[in-house]
């Protein structure tokens, strides 16, 4: 019964995990609410509320394994054992090669990759206990290359192997693992790419509309709906797959 089941959504804060965790409370998880900073979580909390669902700040950086570790074990105690696990989390630090520095190639490997690592490693044990378990992981259309994002879109085709792998091990305990790879969402991550670029937000969206087949870019609400589904029963023999959610094939 979904009603007793404990969701974790890393980069909860705002944008994507925001509106997944959200749309993950009105289905009946309790949501714990992941970002770095855990004040930054309230508002995401309080809209769990007014929906009338229930929902906890954690503060974790997914990167640092100790924090990680501490963070499972919290919910586990407040919650419940997480049995639902949306590794989220991301940030950029584009660049094109020649300028991109250790530090932004490091950054985005860690958040990505090792961060959607430990969170896994810290909450599987949970998941095969009950027999029953849910990974999604945030990979991107950039993965399948993008100028400027050496490090980004090979972490994030980085995920898409992690989620393969995941999938083969944990299927034997009732655990699915999936990706997700959207295109342009509209969120602080997209406004602050904007900005870099010196160009306003609704001209940048009206631009990349015009190269989308459905004519629009994405909204957090349209990753959160196919994080429901792939959370649910629904979708329990649908395991190791990549979803591109970009108004368009893009794969
Ligand atoms: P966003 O608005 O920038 O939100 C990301 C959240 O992750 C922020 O709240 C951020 O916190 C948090 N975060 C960063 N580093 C963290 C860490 N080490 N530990 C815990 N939380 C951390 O991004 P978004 O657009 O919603 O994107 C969400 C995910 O979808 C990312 O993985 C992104 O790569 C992926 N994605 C986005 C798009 C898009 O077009 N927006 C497209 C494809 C894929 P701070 O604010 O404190 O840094």
């Amino acid at each position: 019964m979904a009603g007793s089941r404990v969701a974790i959504v890393t980069g909860a804060a705002r944008g994507i995990g925001a509106a997944t965790a959200v749309r993950l409370a009105v289905d009946g998880f309790a949501v714990a609410v992941c970002d770095l900073d855990e004040a930054a979580c309230a508002g995401t909390v309080a809209e769990i509320d007014r929906a009338g669902g229930r929902g906890l700040a954690v503060g974790v950086d997914v990167s640092d394994a100790q924090a990680v570790r501490a963070a499972v074990d919290r919910v586990a105690a407040e919650l419940g054992p997480p049995v639902v696990l949306v590794n989220n989390a991301g940030i950029i630090r584009d660049n094109l090669l020649f300028r991109m520095s250790d530090d932004d190639w490091d950054a985005v490997m860690a958040v990505h990759l090792r961060g959607a690592f430990l969170m896994s490693r810290a909450v599987q044990a949970h998941m095969t206990e009950a027999g029953w378990g849910r990974i999604v992981n945030l990979s991107s259309t950039s993965a399948l290359g993008n100028r400027g994002q050496a490090n980004y879109s090979a972490a994030k085709a980085g995920l898409q192997g992690f989620t393969k792998t995941l999938a083969i091990e944990l299927g034997r305990f009732g655990v699915t693992v999936n990706a997700i790879a959207p295109g342009f969402i509209a969120t602080e991550m997209t406004a602050a790419t904007a900005a870099r670029m010196g160009v306003d937000f609704e001209d940048f969206k009206a631009a990349a509309a015009r190269e989308i087949p459905v004519r629009r870019v994405g909204v957090p609400g349209d990753i959160a709906g196919v994080v429901a589904f792939l959370v649910g029963d629904d979708a329990s023999f649908v395991s190791g797959q990549v979803i591109y959610v970009a108004g368009g094939p893009r794969a």
